[in-house]
C-alpha cells in the first residue's frame, strides 16, 4: 500500500470532522490496484496512439518528433531558442561547445505574453513573438547574424519533419484563433518578413519533453525520457521506429511525445474522476479536453483543492460554514499555495497566512484540514503521473526484451522542482508499480532553452552527415 497522509486524532470532536471531510477526499485516493489498472489502460492508449489507422482517433496521440538521435557530444554551435507554452515566455542565446559535455546559456529574455495576446488573433502572436527576438537580438548586437533557432513550443503538433509542425489544438491557457491545423514555423517565419529587420536560418520544433530530455541527454546518456509537471503534464520517450507505423523505417529509434495529457478524453478515465474534476474540465478553456492532465497539471490543482474547500465549507466541515469571495472566484487558489501550505518547515503558519489573503479567517483545525485537502489532491497527482510512468519504462523494457531495465528521466516543471513532497510520491510510487525498471530522475538544467538548442545542434549534425 501506499502511504497518504491520513488525520491524526487531536481531540474527539475533531476526529468526527475529519471522518466526515475524509468522506469527500475518499475519491482521490486512489488504490495500488487502481493505480494499476490506469497504467494498463494507458498501455493500451499507447498502442492505439502509435497505430497507422488507430491514431487519428486515438486520445493519446504518440506524436513522431523526428528526433531520432540523442546528443552524442560533437554538437557545436550558436543558436536562437524560444520558449512558449510554459510558465514564462522566453527568447535565448545558447551556445554548445564540443566535447564539453555544456550547453551555455549565454543571454536570456523572459517577455510577458498577456492574456489578451493568449486568446486573441495568432497574427498578433506570432508578432508579438517576433517583436521580442527582435528586441533581444538589437540589445545583443546580433541582429545581422542569421543564427538557427530551437522552437519549444509546448503544445501538441503534429510534425511532418523537424521543421513542419503543425498545432493540433491549443492547451493550458492558450485559445489563439487561426492557428489549430497550421504550421507553427511558417506562421513564425511570416511574421519574421513581415518586419523585415532580421532573419533566422534553420528552425527546429521542440516540444518541451524533448528539450527536457536532450538537456539531459548531455550529462547521462541514458536518458531517453523525458517529463514534465508543471503548468500542463506530458513525457516523450525513445520508441523503436518499427513500432511508430506512420513513420517509415524498422531500424533505430524516434523520441515520441506521448500527450499523455489527453488520456481520458474517450472518457476511459471516468471511474476516477470526482465531481470537482468534472466541474474544473466544464469551467476550462478547453471543456472535454486533456482530462488527464487536469488532475495532475499546476494549471488545474490548486483549482481542485478550491472547489472542495467551497463544498466542504458549504457542508460546514470548514471555517465555520463561512466562504469568502475569493475562495468563490475561479482560479484565486493558487497551485503554489499548495506547495506552501504542504510545506512541513513552516508548520501552519502559511496556510494561516494565505487563507487570511482570501479573506477566511482559519481556526488551527481549519489549517489541518486545509493541509489535508491539499496532500490528498497533490498526491493524486503524483501517484498518477508515477502510473504514467510506469507505463512508459515498462513498454521500454518488454520493447528491449529485458528483463530488468535501467533508465534515466529528465524532468521539469514547477510542480515537480516546487513541492516539497511531489517528487518523493512520485518515486515511491513507480518503484512499486514497474518493480523491474531502476529509474534515475535528473532534473533538467533548462530543457525548454538549452534543450532546445541541443536539438536543433542535433539536427545539424545528422543533417551534415547525410549530406557527406
Ligand atoms: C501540452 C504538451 C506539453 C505539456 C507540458 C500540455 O498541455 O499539450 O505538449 O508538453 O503541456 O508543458
Ligand atoms: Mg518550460
Amino acid at each position: 500500500k501506499l502511504s497518504q497522509d491520513v488525520p491524526g486524532q487531536n481531540n474527539e470532536a475533531l476526529t468526527a470532522t475529519l471522518n466526515k471531510v475524509e468522506d469527500f477526499l475518499q475519491p482521490f485516493r486512489l488504490s495500488v490496484e487502481k493505480l494499476r489498472e490506469v497504467s494498463a489502460r494507458l498501455r493500451k492508449d499507447f498502442i492505439r496512439g502509435l497505430g497507422k489507422h488507430t491514431h487519428r482517433r486515438a486520445p493519446v496521440k504518440m506524436l513522431p518528433t523526428f528526433v531520432r538521435s540523442t546528443p552524442d557530444g560533437t554538437e557545436k554551435g550558436d543558436f536562437l531558442a524560444l520558449d512558449l507554452g510554459g510558465t514564462n515566455f522566453r527568447v535565448l542565446h545558447v551556445r554548445v561547445v564540443e566535447n564539453l559535455q555544456r550547453v551555455l546559456k549565454m543571454d536570456s529574455k523572459i517577455c510577458p505574453i498577456s492574456q489578451e495576446i493568449m486568446l486573441g488573433p495568432g497574427e498578433q502572436l506570432f508578432d508579438h513573438i517576433a517583436a521580442c527576438l527582435a528586441e533581444f537580438l538589437e540589445s545583443l548586437g546580433l541582429k545581422d547574424l542569421t543564427l538557427p533557432l530551437g522552437f519549444t513550443f509546448s503544445f501538441p503538433c503534429e510534425q511532418k519533419d523537424i521543421d513542419k509542425s503543425i498545432l493540433v489544438r491549443w492547451t493550458k491557457g492558450f485559445n489563439c484563433s487561426g492557428v489549430e491545423g497550421e504550421d507553427v514555423v511558417k506562421l513564425l517565419r511570416e511574421a519574421i518578413h513581415r518586419r523585415g529587420d532580421f532573419d533566422i536560418s534553420s528552425v527546429a520544433m521542440v516540444n518541451d519533453t524533448v528539450g527536457t530530455m536532450m538537456s539531459c541527454g548531455y550529462r547521462d546518456q541514458s536518458c531517453e525520457i523525458g517529463m514534465i509537471i508543471g503548468t500542463g503534464t506530458n513525457a516523450c520517450y525513445m520508441e523503436e521506429i518499427k513500432n511508430v507505423k506512420r513513420v517509415e523505417g524498422e531500424d533505430g529509434r524516434m523520441c515520441i511525445n506521448t500527450e499523455w495529457g489527453g488520456f481520458g478524453d474517450d472518457g476511459s478515465l471516468r471511474d476516477i474522476q470526482t465531481e470537482f474534476d468534472v466541474e474544473v474540465d466544464r469551467s476550462s478553456l478547453n471543456p472535454g479536453v486533456h482530462t488527464f492532465e487536469k488532475m495532475i497539471s499546476g494549471m488545474y490543482l490548486g483549482e481542485v483543492v478550491r472547489l472542495v474547500l467551497v463544498k466542504l465549507a458549504q457542508e460546514k466541515l470548514l471555517f465555520g460554514g463561512e466562504l469568502s469571495e475569493d475562495l468563490l472566484t475561479q482560479d484565486k487558489f493558487k497551485t503554489k499555495y499548495i506547495s506552501q501550505i504542504e510545506d512541513d518547515a513552516a508548520e501552519l503558519d502559511q496556510a494561516r497566512e494565505i487563507l487570511l489573503k482570501l479573506g477566511l479567517p482559519a481556526s488551527p483545525e481549519d489549517c489541518e484540514i486545509v493541509r489535508m485537502v491539499c496532500s490528498t489532491i497533490s498526491t493524486r497527482s503524483a501517484h498518477l503521473c508515477a502510473a504514467a510512468l510506469a507505463t512508459i519504462v515498462n513498454r521500454i523494457r518488454t520493447n528491449r526484451g529485458l528483463d530488468h531495465l535501467r533508465t534515466t528521466v529528465g524532468v521539469d516543471g514547477t510542480v515537480y522542482k516546487k513541492h516539497p513532497k511531489f517528487s518523493q510520491r512520485l518515486q515511491d510510487a513507480v518503484h512499486v508499480l514497474a518493480p523491474k525498471c531502476e529509474i534515475s530522475f535528473l532534473v533538467s538544467e533548462d530543457g525548454s532553452g538549452k534543450g532546445a538548442a541541443m536539438v536543433t545542434a542535433v539536427a545539424q549534425r545528422l543533417a551534415m552527415q547525410s549530406r557527406l
